[in-house]
């Protein structure tokens, strides 16, 4: 039987502690994800998951996740909800509840969460509201030195100029700087079960309503007990059209060690004419324990622990 271990992407060391003491009490890879994702949802100085994550171009938090098993490619997701704080645990509970469908979004997304028990709470915390208004009146200032001199300036500020314009609105808003990205978990159990686990507010300031890779089967999320699992973080919209998980463990299926796998996913996804070039990092484990990750830049890491881990460690990913 092989050795538990939990890998994620950048800052979920908040969570993996949780996550392996789940494993080390013989506990399942599907838990172990929940536990340890729900401690980076609730991370409120993360703005890139759960509660205090950055919203939509309106200024509303909308949350996207999954969860997928490898002995059964069973998958679970939810993708633009409102107003529920784990977005992991719906996920779960639509693998675990709802086995006629894998994916539910926005308004049916929160009645079955309701109908389900979870509870409702505010996501936007005033940090996040303060970097959505910073982009806001960025956008605004740059609309007034681009404009004729006295015309329309009331109308260019804030949300109704949002509301007349959004589309334009949602180009002109830059990336958040800083530590950034959705958070991918990977967790193998004492039994041999893996699971993969993902959960983002999304690309910040994003239109209304879009989801991204973390809730989309293949793209965001895979996992195959037969080869492996893998999860990106970044620009989902490259890994949807690039089916990138899916092709990773295709890689891993293949023969390719988790790092080189990833590489190559990813660098099958930038051959996707992009006028966006944010960054796609990935993430691999296999069912035997292996792990790596790439990313476009140097200097990114993974963590990870194992039963014998103090704390969680980091591992340089692969640079693509
Ligand atoms: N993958 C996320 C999305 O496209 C965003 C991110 O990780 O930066 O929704």
């Amino acid at each position: 039987m092989p050795e538990p271990v939990i890998i994620g992407s950048e800052r979920s060391e908040v969570g993996l502690p949780a996550g392996m003491d789940v494993l080390r009490r013989g506990g399942s890879a599907l838990d172990a994800v929940e536990a340890a994702m729900r401690c980076c949802e609730d991370n409120l100085a993360d703005h890139y998951v759960g509660t205090g994550g950055l919203p939509n171009a309106r200024g509303e938090v909308e949350l996207d996740a999954s969860v997928m098993l490898g002995s059964s490619r069973r998958f679970g997701a939810v993708g633009a909800v409102h107003g529920f704080p784990n977005p992991i645990s719906i996920a779960r509970a639509v693998l675990e509840r709802l086995p006629q469908h894998c994916l539910l979004v926005g308004e049916g997304a929160e009645l079955f969460a309701e109908e389900n028990g979870f509870a409702r709470a505010e996501l936007l915390t005033d940090e996040a509201r303060e970097l959505w208004r910073e982009q806001l009146d960025a956008v605004a200032r740059k609309e007034l030195a681009d404009s004729v001199e006295g015309e329309n300036t009331a109308a260019v500020a804030g949300d109704h100029r949002y509301r007349a314009a959004a589309l334009d609105l949602v180009r002109k808003f830059a990336p958040h700087e800083g530590p950034w990205g959705t958070i991918n978990i990977i967790a193998l159990d004492a039994s041999g079960e893996l699971c993969v686990g993902v959960s983002t507010s999304g690309y910040p300031y994003k239109y209304p309503g879009r989801v991204g890779d973390s809730a989309v089967p293949g793209a965001g999320n895979w996992c195959d007990l037969r080869a492996g699992g893998a999860a990106c973080t970044g620009r989902g919209e490259l890994s949807m059209r690039g089916g990138t998980a899916r092709t990773i463990v295709d890689h891993l299926a293949a023969g390719q060690d988790p790092a080189e796998a990833c590489r190559l996913g990813l660098a099958d996804a930038s051959t996707l004419p992009d006028d966006y070039r944010a960054e796609l990092r990935a993430l691999a484990l296999t069912p035997d324990g292996r792990h790596g990750g790439a990313a476009g830049q140097q200097g990114s890491v993974y963590a990870l622990m194992t039963t014998d881990s103090t704390e969680p460690e980091f591992r340089p990913r692969a640079v693509l």
